[in-house]
């Protein structure tokens, strides 16, 4: 099973790639998290990515496209994985479709979290993520069992340098630009499912486990 998870930032699509992840087992791949990896390890595509996340602007595709070719031909994407925060353009998508094409694969769904631009920046602004696994939490939406612990491995959360107001907000138009155009394209290809992102996190496992059949 080979998923999209579409939305804007904020929209739950890490949130869901966890649940996903523990109902399926497969990967979640996401380009923010592997960027973000490679800062704190400050390799060269590090180097090149952090200007641009600090600012909320998009990396460029050709370093999301290399990162993305390594990272599907990886032994645990044998029986699928999910794509998270990926793609995020057109281009994106059509050197995603040409891997595939190579790979013999196909995407199946894609899987849109609509969600309004308020409810994303009070989500955004009090998100907090664990700066082990990435599991992500909120200060009043989804707290975790203890204050400031991550409640999947017990490492310390925090907040994310782009997860303030001024960098979120611009975040959200980079989206509606940006990536806003996928949703059309995945639908024209008869892959995409909508849902609507303002319910709750349990409720939206539901609405998954019956798209996906679990
Ligand atoms: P994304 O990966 O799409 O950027 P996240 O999954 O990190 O979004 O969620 C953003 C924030 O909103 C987090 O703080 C998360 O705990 C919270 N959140 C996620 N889904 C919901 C939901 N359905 N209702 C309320 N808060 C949510
Ligand atoms: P969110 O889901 O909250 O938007 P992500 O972790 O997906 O956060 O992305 C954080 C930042 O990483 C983005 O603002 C962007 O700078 C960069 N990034 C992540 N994925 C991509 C991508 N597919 N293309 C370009 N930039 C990306
Ligand atoms: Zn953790």
């Amino acid at each position: 099973m080979n998923l999209i998870l579409l939305g804007a930032p904020g929209a739950g699509k890490g949130t869901q790639a966890q649940y996903l992840i523990d109902t399926y087992k497969i990967p979640q791949i996401s380009t923010g998290d592997m960027l973000r990896e490679a800062i704190k390890n400050q390799t060269a595509i590090g180097m090149e990515a952090k200007s641009f996340m600090d600012r909320g602007e998009l990396v460029p595709d050709v370093v999301i496209l290399e990162i993305i070719r390594e990272r599907l031909l990886q032994d645990d994407c044998k029986n699928g994985y999910i794509l998270d925060g990926f793609p995020r353009t057109i281009a994106q998508a059509e050197g995603l479709a040409e891997m595939l094409e190579a790979l013999n694969a196909t995407i199946d769904k894609v899987i849109l979290f609509e969600v309004s631009n308020d409810v994303l920046i009070e989500r955004l602004t009090g998100r907090r993520v664990c700066g082990n696994c990435g599991a992500s939490f909120h200060t009043v939406f989804n707290k975790p069992g203890k204050e400031g612990i991550c409640d999947r491995c017990g490492s310390a959360l925090i907040q994310r340098k782009d997860d303030n107001l001024e960098t979120a907000t611009n975040r959200l138009s980079v989206y509606e630009n940006q990536t806003a155009p996928l949703i059309h394209f995945y639908e024209k290809a008869g892959k995409l499912v909508k849902l609507d992102g303002d319910q709750a996190i349990t409720l939206l496992q539901k609405q998954l486990s019956h798209i996906l059949g679990a």
